[in-house]
């Protein structure tokens, strides 16, 4: 049964830079307007390991979840996608253990957590909308060297994150486990794939080919590790100083999340 479990929380490694990210926009930034009908809520839970209130208090902890509830909500109505995320479960875990946070051992992050806590995960809500459930800690110290933000599971509804490394954390996550990409030009340079069908060929999921990040006009969008981003996923219809800041074909975030919105709004 162990073994089984195990195999069930194999985890891709998507990761994120500890570059801050800046968001002060200097240029003619333009945004689609959209009204939707309904619009889906997605819960998050997020399970905080108590080491992080060595340097932090509950209320600090909360005000920084609080903005990255916001900043995800922000996001998803700049980019025209009828889904709003609410924090529902705040709990606190036992101390994790930073050795599990090597690369070799990763994958196995949730379920120990699950097993030290004795907790069980909720992956549903009532109604059967996918619930994002979210292991957050500290620092990575002994494992990763505090060079990541977090990971996205490539496997099921959980990722990992890092408090205090950058605001978009929990929504760039949860874009990854939505189905969005990264850019091309991270892909390549900075997660170092030799191309892109050898990222597609390492997933062993199919893609969506118009998954992508992009870049537009020297700033990122929220799937890239540009240091400087628009507060959004690409998108064909926002532009940047005249350039857009996503591709139909290649480059389209924001239709990737609706679908997944609208997956779940025809079923409600
Ligand atoms: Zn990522």
């Amino acid at each position: 049964m162990l073994f089984k479990s195990f195999l069930k929380s194999i985890f891709l490694l998507i990761t994120c830079t500890l570059i801050p990210k800046l968001h002060a926009i200097e240029g003619d930034l333009n945004y689609p307007s959209c009204e939707f009908k309904k619009i889906l809520e997605t819960e998050v839970h997020l399970y905080i390991s108590k080491s992080v209130l060595k340097d932090l208090s509950r209320d600090d902890v909360k005000t920084e979840i609080y903005t990255w509830q916001e900043n995800a909500n922000t996001v998803l109505q700049n980019s025209c996608i009828p889904m709003r995320r609410k924090v529902t479960v705040i709990s606190y875990v036992k101390p994790i253990d930073s050795s599990w946070f090597t690369e070799s051992q990763v994958d196995n992050t949730v379920l120990l957590i699950e097993m030290e806590n004795n907790i069980e995960y909720q992956d549903i809500d009532a109604a059967g909308v996918p619930i994002f459930n979210g292991i957050i800690f500290g620092r990575f110290e002994n494992g990763f060297k505090s060079e990541f933000c977090g990971f996205a599971s490539a496997s099921s509804n959980h990722f990992v994150a890092r408090l205090k490394c950058d605001d978009d954390v929990m929504e760039h996550e949860i874009g990854h486990l939505s189905g969005a990409n990264h850019d091309h030009k991270t892909l390549i340079e900075i997660n170092q794939f030799t191309s892109i069908n050898a990222f597609k060929a390492q997933r062993g999921q199919p893609i969506k080919p118009y998954s992508f990040g992009k870049v537009c006009a020297g700033r990122g969008t929220i799937m890239t590790y540009e240091p400087n981003i628009i507060h959004a996923y690409s998108n064909p219809d926002i532009t940047f100083d005249g350039h857009r800041c996503g591709n139909p074909h290649h480059a389209d975030n924001a239709r990737v999340l609706r679908e997944f919105a609208e997956l779940y709004l025809a079923k409600n």
